[in-house]
C-alpha cells in the first residue's frame, strides 16, 4: 500500500535499521524503544493488524513468532522476553500495518500498562 508506513520500509524507500530479513518478512529496529532490544517483525505483505488478519495468514502470523523467538537467540535475550501485538488504538496501535513487538533486554512487569 502506497501511503502505509511499513509497506514503504520492507520496500526501501523509508530508512529503517534492519535486523533480519527473508522472503516473508523484515525486522529491524524500534525508532522509539522501549527496551535494550526493541525490534519490530512485519510480513511483508499488507495485512491491518491481527484483528484484520484471516485464516489464510495463520502460518505468517506464526511464522513472524519464530523470526522473534531467532532475533531473541542471537541476541542472548533468552532469559526473558516479549512479544507483543498491539490490537486497536485502545490497546496502542498506531501503525496499521501488522507488527510483531519483540521486547527484552531488562526485566519485563506483568501485567503490563
Ligand atoms: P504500535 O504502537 O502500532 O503497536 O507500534 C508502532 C511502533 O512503530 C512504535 O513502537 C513506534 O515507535 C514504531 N515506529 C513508528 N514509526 C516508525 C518509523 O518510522 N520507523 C521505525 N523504525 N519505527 C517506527
Ligand atoms: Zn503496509
Amino acid at each position: 500500500m502506497a501511503d502505509c508506513l511499513f509497506c514503504n520500509i520492507v520496500e526501501g524507500k523509508i530508512p529503517a535499521r534492519r535486523v533480519y530479513e527473508d522472503e516473508r518478512t523484515v525486522a529491524f529496529e524500534d525508532i522509539n524503544p522501549q527496551a535494550p532490544t526493541h525490534v519490530l517483525i512485519i510480513p511483508r505483505k499488507h495485512i491491518a493488524g491481527l484483528k484484520e488478519a484471516g485464516e489464510p495468514d495463520a502460518e505468517l502470523l506464526g511464522y513472524c513468532q519464530l523470526v522473534a523467538a531467532k532475533i531473541a537467540r542471537q541476541r542472548g535475550i533468552e532469559q526473558g522476553y516479549r512479544t507483543v501485538y498491539n490490537v486497536g488504538p485502545g490497546a496502542g496501535q498506531s501503525v496499521f500495518h501488522l507488527h510483531l513487538h519483540l521486547i527484552g533486554g531488562r526485566d519485563l512487569r506483568w501485567p503490563p500498562g
